[in-house]
């Protein structure tokens, strides 16, 4: 049978004291390229360029691709029991981002993996895992009864010759993945959409190289009017001192570049249904998702993707123009919050912890009986941060203190001595978190964890190295 929850919903659910807001004074650089008038894609340029050595460093990669990308949309639809994967279109983009040496990660995070297949071979040319809105639907009651389809993007490097696509599905008995669709593709096919979709100005904010081997972070306007373009620039510079004001982003600034992509919107702000405010936005955003106040969405991913589409783009990060307080992150897919809360800073890096890394939440419910279903601690759980014991040898066994006692009980004053500490990813019982107060557990918390540190390390080498 499957299982229900009621929603679990970042940002942080428990009442957190208020902290300083820790803006920077920075200004912002103004090299804004202007709007353009190309109807073809095109790339906003950055420093660096592909030589003949990064091409004959990269074999695996040359043999089978180009340094385009191809977006690939879909239709995400079912209900809790089934869920099917239909094709809606394609599209060709400038420039991919991503990694040229790691095709196939040595870590599987997400609830969803895709492969790129050699039909000739049959070997898998490219992998990666995510997350999607429609997944945390479909365990809402919702889904129960009810049939629903969400829009979503995978980006793949641009195929030089027909490849197959297939999209598995983690099932939760097991923890393994399933095969739940699979796709032929031409690559030379010409119905493959070539449009440019948007006009709106990229603006490098932070430039440290090729795409290639940088993790490019891009921000997208949400709710943001023509006449607001100075506070967005504005809020990503603060953003990026957020980041950059946090470990382990702190010492690896040189492996990011930052992008803001200056999507306009004819309304300021952004959907607050249940008070009855309706915005029209660029990305469409919303509270109230599934019905949880707090719970700040955009629930077409394909749109995001479109108004990110003329950029090297790893990791998407919305910036939504609203004091009210919500945001979400998911893997692999976006990360979204407001830009004018006290909390805004704490919430920005723990939402991108999700969302970029892969990371669990750490907190949970003292009380909550609806919550002792959320993972079967049966199985170890993907996320790197957070572990049942069944396989704790993948996960921070070998980082501990030799005698660490498991579970590790909490000690006032070594709050942040790693251990073993039962009460994670919402559940009281059965998963167990690095420390007792981390990034992934509460705003008032001083740092990411050493776990988490390691697991947003290793995915900056992953995009890096
Ligand atoms: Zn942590």
């Amino acid at each position: 049978m499957k299982f229900i929850i009621q929603k679990i919903i970042c940002p942080l659910l428990v009442a957190l004291p208020l902290m300083a807001n820790a803006q920077c004074g920075q200004c912002f650089c103004s090299q804004s390229s202007g709007n353009t008038t190309q109807n073809t894609v095109a790339a906003t340029p950055w420093a660096g360029a592909i030589t003949k050595q990064d091409i004959a460093d990269n074999p695996q990669y040359y043999n089978h691709f180009t340094d385009g990308q191809m977006r690939i949309d879909l239709i995400f639809g079912g209900n809790a029991a089934e869920q099917k994967i239909y094709l809606s279109g394609l599209k060709a983009e400038p420039v991919w981002g991503g990694t040229r040496k790691n095709l196939v990660p040595d870590f599987e995070y997400g609830e969803y993996r895709m492969e790129v297949i050699d039909p000739q071979s049959g070997k898998v040319i490219y992998a990666n895992g995510f997350n999607t809105l429609f997944q945390e639907w479909r365990t809402m009651e919702e889904a129960q009864h009810t049939s629903k389809a969400f829009k979503s993007s995978c980006r793949i490097p641009y195929p030089k010759n027909n490849i197959k696509f297939v999209i598995y599905e983690r099932l939760r008995e097991k923890g393994s993945y399933s095969k739940l669709a699979e796709f032929s593709i031409d690559p030379a096919d010409k119905s493959i959409n070539r449009e440019r979709e948007n006009n709106f100005a990229v603006v490098p904010i932070l430039d440290n190289g090729h795409p290639q081997n940088k993790v490019d972070l891009v921000f997208i306007a949400e709710g943001y009017s023509s006449s607001e373009m100075d506070k967005f620039r504005s809020d990503v510079q603060k953003h990026m001192q957020y980041l950059f004001d946090t470990e382990p982003y702190k010492h690896r600034k040189s492996d990011f570049n930052i992008w803001a992509v200056e999507s306009v919107s004819n309304n300021s702000g952004t959907d607050i249904p249940h008070h009855d405010i309706w915005k029209q936005t660029v990305a469409n955003s919303n509270f109230y998702t599934f019905k949880t106040d707090r719970y700040l969405t955009a629930s077409d991913h394909t749109l995001l993707c479109q108004l990110s589409s003329n950029v090297p783009c790893d990791a998407i990060y919305v910036i939504v123009n609203t004091e009210k307080y919500g945001g979400g992150g998911i893997y692999n897919f976006y990360g979204l919050s407001m830009s004018d809360h006290p909390t805004t800073p704490m919430v920005f890096v723990h939402e991108f912890g999700h969302s970029f890394a892969g990371l669990a939440d750490e907190y949970f419910y003292d009380t909550a009986e609806s919550f002792t279903d959320m993972y079967n601690i049966a199985i170890e759980p993907w996320e790197p941060n957070i572990t049942s014991l069944v396989e704790f040898e993948k996960k921070w066994k070998d980082m501990l203190v030799e005698g660490t006692p498991i579970p590790t009980p909490v000690v006032k004053g070594k709050e942040q001595e790693l251990g073993v500490y039962e009460g994670g990813g919402y559940m009281t019982k059965g998963i167990y978190r690095p420390v007792d107060n981390c990034r992934m557990r509460t705003n008032n918390a001083p740092c990411f964890c050493p776990v988490c540190q390691r697991a947003i390390e290793r995915m900056i080498d992953y995009y890096c190295k």
